[in-house]
């Protein structure tokens, strides 16, 4: 049993990526600057013990409580106001392929 109300693995689970280490840290994409659907280079720590989460590409540290926030407000927008630009034709894309080419 958890203390902690609030599932936060849960709640950041698309975001990381790997096993969680021995000081209970995993690696993952920041919700700041990275989308995991189209980056291959996670560049962010979230830390289960600590409830902190940290950005190597410039974002910096936040709690859980406030990454959260930012969350959901970037989804408000995301969900609305993808750039037509970024979206691949299914044909042409790698993994349609079956490898890289
Ligand atoms: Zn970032």
């Amino acid at each position: 049993m958890s203390a902690d109300p609030v599932d936060w693995k849960d709640r950041f689970s698309e975001f990381v990526t790997g096993s969680i280490n021995s000081d209970g840290e995993q690696k993952g994409y920041c919700p700041l600057h990275e989308d995991p659907a189209t980056s291959k280079t996670p560049s962010a720590s979230f830390n289960w013990k600590s409830h902190l989460f940290f950005c190597f590409g410039g974002c910096r540290g936040y709690d859980f409580k406030t990454l959260w926030k930012v969350v959901l407000e970037d989804r408000g927008d995301l969900d609305t106001s993808r750039p037509d630009n970024n979206v691949r034709d299914i044909g042409t894309a790698k993994s349609a392929a079956g490898k890289p080419s």
